[in-house]
């Protein structure tokens, strides 16, 4: 089969791999789609300490069941599935404490890093996966939107982590295919949002996705703009959705006094930030760091995208086949695109 494989920084080939063979437990999935995000932007530039070369990359897919190993019962062939990346073991210290995103095993064995992934004709889904974060889907939806449950998943958990109330008034720094995701999560609660971001056309989304308001901002007057989001003493909560030492710091000295501020955006490995501490003690800001996602958290996003709750189609900005893989992580690193979909 076809699978676009990691080889080096800028060097993904195209090759010629085995076709996965499922054993028991375990699951082939026939890929209809699977969308380019950010992390594999990333990853496609500078590598990824969990990839070793060569690896197929691509951990957002939905397709088809091709064939079942041994002992499966959930799934039959033929039928449409999304499958997340990973699945936590339940059994490790920290899936014991009850913090799933941060099993110690999922490092070892997430698609599209560590085990192959969605950039080809077929993918293998483990055991674990099939029988913990699986799940059969409707028809009706395009595959590249189910495509979309992963990601809109790390967004669904990364809202769990804060208090929401109805009013809340939040501005969120960086309106990507995951910010575009936040806000419409955000707006199901009735929650006032203020989009921030240097493109003028990003913001039209944000707008035609509910913002109330949109700040067209520069690194340098971020701030002082965002500050006003939130009346006299700035908004109530800051998530930060683009993942640099800047907006970081910025998130922080945007949210108000009591306020709440949500670092939702992955900065470079070894990033280290700076922040007022007297802010931090005399005003009692809560911080709060966000990664992944659990399998509740994957259901939720499934159901989020077949009931039409959160639209994915309007991030859905490209398409390429997978022989042309290339051009797709090409218009993402322009910033052409919000998401490339990637059909086989
Ligand atoms: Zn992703
Ligand atoms: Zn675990």
């Amino acid at each position: 089969m076809l699978a676009a494989r990691y080889w080096a920084p800028r060097d993904l080939r195209l090759e010629n791999a085995e076709t996965p063979v499922p054993e028991e437990g375990e699951v082939v999935i026939k890929v209809l789609a699977s969308n380019i995000c950010g992390t594999d932007l990333k990853s496609f530039l500078r590598g990824h300490p969990m990839m070793r070369p060569p690896m197929t990359m691509g951990h957002e897919f939905c397709g088809v069941v091709s064939e079942v190993g041994e002992g499966v019962k959930k799934f039959k062939t033929g039928e449409r599935v999304v499958a997340s990346n990973s699945s936590p073991c339940g059994t490790c210290t920290f899936c014991r404490q009850g913090a799933p995103t941060l099993c110690e095993r999922i490092p070892g064995r997430l698609i599209g890093f560590s085990i192959p992934g969605s950039y080809a004709q077929y993918v293998k889904i483990p055991r674990h996966i099939v029988s913990e974060n699986a799940y059969s889907v409707k028809t009706s939806v395009p595959p590249e939107e189910m495509a979309c449950s992963e990601p809109l998943a790390a967004a669904i958990h990364a809202l769990d982590r804060v208090k929401l109330e109805r009013g809340l008034r939040v501005v969120l720094i960086g309106s990507g295919a995951l910010g575009l995701m936040l806000l419409q999560l955000l707006k199901t609660r009735e929650i006032h949002v203020t989009m921030t971001n240097r493109s003028e056309g990003r913001l039209r989304i944000a707008e035609k996705l509910g913002a109330d308001e949109v700040l067209q901002v520069t690194d340098e007057d971020l701030v002082a703009k965002a500050r006003g989001a939130g009346g006299p003493t700035g908004p109530d909560l800051v998530i930060e959705a683009v993942g640099k030492k800047e907006t970081w710091e910025a998130a922080f000295r945007i949210v108000r006094e009591g306020g709440q501020v949500l670092f939702f955006g992955g900065c470079a490995a070894g990033t280290e930030v700076s922040f007022d501490a007297g802010k931090m003690h005399y005003g009692e800001v809560t911080v709060t760091g966000s990664f992944h996602h659990e399998p509740s958290s994957f259901k939720r996003a499934i159901t989020a995208i077949e009931s039409g709750n959160v639209r994915v189609r309007p991030l859905l900005t490209h398409s390429v086949p997978l022989e042309r893989i290339q051009d797709g992580f090409g218009l993402m690193e322009r910033r052409d695109a919000l998401k490339v979909t990637v059909t086989t």
